[in-house]
């Protein structure tokens, strides 16, 4: 399969793809308020799932293969998370639930379950277990020998989306991912009501994400990263079409704050020790401040609920 060639340079991952200018997002300097809740947001409301208005009319919007549904665990910290780029990027094709919220399956053999289980395969070798089982049973052996898989059971076969399937693999409708760290995620992938979905693992990937868990391999992705490569391969494998950067998009907000983190490390990497004593104070005192304002309007709203109980 003839794909497209991807730049990997060691200062900017992201060059060769096919992101839109960051315009928009540099000309914001300061927060402003989400119009639905009214917190303080930058770029987008990560508890609304909206971008702000003053960039929403200039941010790219993405079309995805399959619909997505995000599981976050009620513990993961919203304004930590990737997964909002994806619902804010591709509106119609992403859904988020917080656990034990989670998604209604029609029919749990079209969903997919991407997540690392000891019988969890890449979709590369879906396709060549779906492909041989159509094609009888005397290719399976040698697919067994090929992909060192163990014998899976026999799957309905669905006749597919019109030119868009390779020949006898299944069309999914739905793939789900977990978001939370690997303790969290593990609770939510023991529920019941997640049983019984076949699972897969994506190709190897290094993370670019600044916010890596502590032990974990650089191989560990981002939600969005996870979202992006899972896209991407399932256009490759399960669609069997030429990827041409339709989904780079997805990886918007992601390379951006990449960028920003990289200039304030640098940046920061040239101040001298007492430079950097400031800044961090300034940073504290600015989290300090941010939290007071949090505790100052939930105690309004907790006076605010008490006077409507006192009147009615
Ligand atoms: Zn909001």
């Amino acid at each position: 399969m003839a794909e497209r060639q991807r730049t990997q340079s060691g200062d900017d991952p992201f060059a060769g793809l096919n992101i839109d200018s960051h315009e928009s997002l540099e000309n914001i300097k300061d927060r402003s308020f989400c119009p639905k809740c009214h917190a303080s947001r930058k770029y987008f409301c990560y508890t609304c799932i909206i971008p702000m208005p003053e960039v929403a009319s200039s941010l790219p919007t993405v079309s995805l293969p399959v619909h997505i549904d995000i599981i976050k665990h009620p513990r993961e910290i919203d304004g930590k998370s990737t997964a909002v780029h994806a619902a804010i990027i591709a509106p119609n094709d992403v859904t988020i639930y917080t656990y034990p919220d989670i998604p209604q399956f029609e029919d749990k053999a079209k969903v997919l379950l991407v997540y690392p289980t000891d019988n969890a395969v890449t979709l590369k070798d879906l396709v060549k277990m779906e492909s041989s089982s159509t094609n009888g049973a005397a290719h399976s052996e040698s697919h067994i020998a090929d992909t060192g898989l163990p014998p899976q059971p026999k799957r309905t076969k669905y006749a597919g989306i019109e030119g868009q399937s390779t020949e006898g693999v299944r069309q999914f409708e739905r793939v789900v991912f977990i978001d939370s760290t690997w303790n969290q995620s593990n609770q939510i992938f023991r529920d019941e009501r997640l049983q019984d979905l076949q699972c897969v693992i994506l190709k190897t990937q290094k993370t670019h994400f600044w916010r890596t868990q502590p032990d974990k391999p650089d191989t560990y992705l981002a939600t969005i990263e996870a979202i992006y490569y899972f896209t991407l391969e399932y256009h490759q494998e399960i669609l069997a079409t030429n990827y041409q950067g339709q989904y780079d998009n997805l990886l918007y907000f992601f390379s951006f704050m990449y960028k920003l983190v990289q200039k304030s490390t640098a940046e920061t990497e040239g101040l001298s020790k007492e430079e950097k004593q400031v800044r961090h104070r300034r940073r504290t005192e600015t989290t300090t401040l941010e939290a007071q304002l949090r505790r100052q309007k939930s105690r309004q709203k907790c006076l605010t609920d008490l006077s409507v109980l006192i009147v009615n």
